[in-house]
C-alpha cells in the first residue's frame, strides 16, 4: 500500500548528491519525504515536526560512505533517530513485582483490550517468570466483564478472585490484596472498569483502587490502532493516576504504528508491551526496532 521510504528516498536524493557528505539542502529534500511516511504512519504533526528538526541537524554535513547511498544514509540516520526515541532507559519486560504480592493496576477505556491484556500478562507472568498470580475484576458496572475474566482465568490457569455480588471496586481491591498474602501469590492483578470515554468517574474509581492497592505497576492499555486518541488517552491517565507504562494493542493490524512514537514523545511513558492479536500467547515485549522498521515502512 506504502512505497518504501528508501525507494522514494532513493528517487528523489540519489539524482542530487555526488560528493562525500550530505548537504543541508539534500538532508532537506530528503526529510520532507520522511515527514509524508511519518504522517502515513500516524505520528501526529506536531511529533514529527520535532523529530524531523532533530534530525535534520544530525544529518546536515554527515559523511555518506562509499558503501550506502546518499538515500540510504538519510534512512538509516531516522531509522536510528527513531530507535532512540522510542527506547526508554529501563528494560520494558521487566515489570517490578518483587516483594510479593505486587500489586499490578490495569486501566484504560472499555474495548482496548484490557481484559485479555491482564489475562495475557498473568499468563506470561506464570509461565516465563514461575509466579503464582492472583486476577481479579473490579468492573462492578459490567457483569460480563467479570465473567470474561473468569472464563479466561480458567482457560490459561490462573486464578481469579471470586466474584461477590455488591462490592465496591475498593473493598475488591482489598479483598484481592488479602487473598493474595494468604494464598501466597507473588502478584496480583487489578482489572480496572473501562468506559467508552475518560469520565470523572471512571477516574475517581480508579484513583480510589490505587490508593488502597498502592500498585508497583499501572499499565495503561490503549488501542494502537487509534493514533492520537491514544495518546490524548494517555496523557490524560498519567495526569490524573499517574501511569508506569503502557501496552499498546492491535498491534497485528494494519497501523503502521505511529502512535507509538507519538505515545513516547508526548507522554514519556514506557511502552511496554504489544498486543499482536487475540489469542493468550499475542504479546511481546516492545521492541523499538520493530516499530521503527514499520513506521518508515
Ligand atoms: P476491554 O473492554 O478493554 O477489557 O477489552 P477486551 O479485553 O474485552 O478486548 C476487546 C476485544 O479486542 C476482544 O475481542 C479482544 O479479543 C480484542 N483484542 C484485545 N487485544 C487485542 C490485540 O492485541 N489484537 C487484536 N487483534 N485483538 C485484540
Amino acid at each position: 500500500m506504502f512505497e518504501n521510504l528508501s525507494e522514494r528516498l532513493s528517487g528523489v536524493l540519489d539524482r542530487l548528491t555526488k560528493q562525500g557528505a550530505l548537504s543541508e539542502e539534500d538532508v532537506k529534500t530528503a526529510l520532507r519525504e520522511v515527514r509524508v511516511a511519518l504522517l502515513e504512519a500516524d505520528v501526529s504533526l506536531p511529533v514529527a515536526r520535532e523529530f524531523i528538526k532533530k534530525v535534520e541537524k544530525e544529518a546536515t554535513g554527515q559523511a555518506v560512505t562509499k558503501s550506502v547511498t546518499p538515500g540510504q544514509q538519510v534512512v538509516k540516520i531516522v531509522h536510528d533517530a527513531l530507535i532512540e526515541t522510542l527506547r526508554g532507559s529501563e528494560d520494558p519486560g521487566a515489570l517490578k513485582i518483587d516483594n510479593p504480592p505486587a500489586p499490578i493496576l490495569m486501566v484504560g477505556l472499555q474495548g482496548s483490550g484490557k481484559t485479555t491484556t491482564t489475562a495475557k500478562l498473568a499468563k506470561r507472568l506464570k509461565e516465563r517468570d514461575g509466579k503464582k498470580v492472583l486476577m481479579a475484576s473490579l468492573d462492578v458496572n459490567r457483569p460480563a466483564a467479570m465473567e470474561q475474566l473468569a472464563i479466561l482465568g480458567q482457560q490459561i490457569g490462573v486464578d481469579t478472585l471470586p466474584i461477590v455480588k455488591g462490592e465496591d471496586p475498593v473493598a475488591i481491591a482489598k479483598r484481592a490484596k488479602t487473598q493474595a498474602s494468604l494464598g501466597g501469590y507473588d502478584v496480583y492483578m487489578l482489572d480496572t472498569a473501562g468506559r467508552l470515554h475518560i469520565d470523572a468517574d471512571l477516574i475517581a474509581q480508579a484513583a480510589a483502587v490505587r490508593d488502597v492497592a498502592n500498585p508497583r505497576e499501572t499499565l495503561l492499555v490503549v488501542d494502537g490502532l487509534t493514533g492520537q486518541d491514544a495518546v490524548n488517552v494517555a496523557t490524560e491517565f498519567d495526569d490524573k493516576i499517574g501511569v508506569s507504562g503502557v501496552v499498546l494493542t492491535r498491534m497485528d493490524g494494519d497501523g503502521r504504528g505511529g502512535a507509538a512514537l507519538s505515545m513516547r514523545a508526548v507522554t514519556g511513558k514506557p511502552i511496554r508491551f504489544v498486543g499482536l492479536g487475540e489469542k493468550m500467547d499475542a504479546i511481546e515485549t516492545f521492541e523499538p526496532e520493530r516499530i521503527a522498521g514499520r513506521i518508515l515502512g
